[in-house]
């Protein structure tokens, strides 16, 4: 039998992505589809860039959105970046630099690794003593780990991936939009970040931005890029003056993505990054005055996300069960070692809002009394 046709019911999304996305998003991703050599939609393409950069704070010439999720971002700067035998430093403080070293290995690099507690953050220190002295291709980190809900202090970084000789790599999934993220200010030479988390338009591209240095150690390989999808080489004269044909444009999202990056510099960058903290503070008040714990220390707390020890007695699926089935708010789960251990609640983009605040505090609430 031939399924009914679908209809998704309305929820607040509030777990580590994907978030709510504004109805005049959707809206214009229900616009009729051009052909992606079409003069009218290579305008839509300048126009994005010309908003991604704004949103980096770049004036990087190579920025524009992959086709892919965050990952395919992620996977993008590595494959460009790395080849065989280049040597890479990885801070690892959760889930997604964990997943870099895995990307980064099978571009044929050699990585090593600078650990510090889940939870916690890094000081350039840990960097530089880990290297020793030795010299580096390529030094990454993540801004805002979205399993530990930590904020990486970046400041301090691009003078550790100079000692090192390195080009400097920052994942801005969950920070992008949420949070400032300054690249050129930064010294950061490789960033990618996602369209589901604080820009708030459905999971589907990477914004990705790379800086000249960058640029020329892609001009430079002596090796093509591994993956012919995210080769930048090739992708980049579509996105360039060339216009040459790579893959198909995923129109539709593109669409999307400009109106919510529209909608974010419309709203400005800074009073989006206020909303973000002033709800997130809002959220934490709440949940301590319900006698929870926030494991991650105050001056390193993300905004976009919010970690939450679940309490002893507690069923971890059965509260986020009844959320979603009584008050139709979705929270994730702890990943990886955090499995079981923690709640991770958004607050990203059009989901950042009081009432989506008020709504998920009186939530749990219920959902805790109701496990008495
Ligand atoms: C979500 C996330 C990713 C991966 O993005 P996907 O869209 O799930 O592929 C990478 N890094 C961080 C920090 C994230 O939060």
């Amino acid at each position: 039998m031939l399924p009914a046709r679908i209809n998704p019911p309305q929820r607040r999304l509030m777990g580590p992505g994907p978030s709510d996305v504004e109805p005049s998003v959707l809206e214009v991703m229900a616009l009729p589809t051009l052909g992606h050599l079409d003069p009218q939609f290579l305008k839509i393409m300048d126009e994005i860039r010309y908003m991604l950069r704004a949103l980096f704070s770049t004036e990087n010439a190579l920025t524009f959105p992959m086709s892919g999720t965050g990952s395919a971002g992620m996977e993008t700067c590595f494959a460009n970046l790395i080849e065989p035998g280049d040597r890479v430093l990885i801070g690892i403080n959760g889930v997604f630099g964990g997943r870099m070293v895995d990307v980064a290995q099978r571009c044929g690099a050699e990585v090593v690794t600078v650990e510090v507690p889940w939870g916690e953050t890094f000081t350039p220190d840990d960097f530089l003593q880990k290297a020793r002295g030795q010299r580096f291709d390529l030094m990454a980190l993540v801004h805002a780990e979205t399993s530990t809900g930590t904020l990486q202090d970046l400041s301090g970084m691009r003078a550790v991936a100079d000692h090192l000789g390195a080009l400097l790599l920052v994942d801005a999934v969950t920070s992008l939009g949420g949070h400032t993220v300054r690249v050129d200010d930064w010294g950061i030479d490789a960033i990618y970040s996602g369209t589901q988390k604080c820009l708030s338009c459905p999971p589907g591209l990477a914004p990705i931005s790379f800086s000249s240095r960058a640029s020329e150690k892609l001009e430079q390989r002596s090796t093509p890029v591994q993956s012919w999808y995210l080769d930048l080489s090739m992708i980049g004269k579509y996105w360039g003056a060339e216009r040459a044909y790579h893959h198909t444009a995923p129109i539709n999202m593109l669409y999307g993505l400009h109106e919510a990056s529209r909608l974010a510099l419309e709203e400005g960058l800074e009073a989006r990054i206020a909303r973000h903290a002033q709800n997130a503070a809002r959220f934490r008040e709440g949940l301590q005055a319900l006698g929870l714990n926030l494991p991650v220390a105050e001056n390193i707390r993300l905004n976009p996300l919010t970690v939450i020890e679940i309490p002893s007695g507690i069923d971890d699926v059965s509260v986020r069960k009844h959320l979603l089935e009584q008050a139709g708010i979705e929270i994730g789960g702890g990943l990886g070692a955090f499995k079981g251990k923690v709640w991770r609640v958004g607050l990203m983009g059009a989901a950042s809002t009081k009432s989506n605040v008020d709504a998920c505090l009186s939530g749990l609430k219920n959902a805790l009394n109701a496990q008495q």
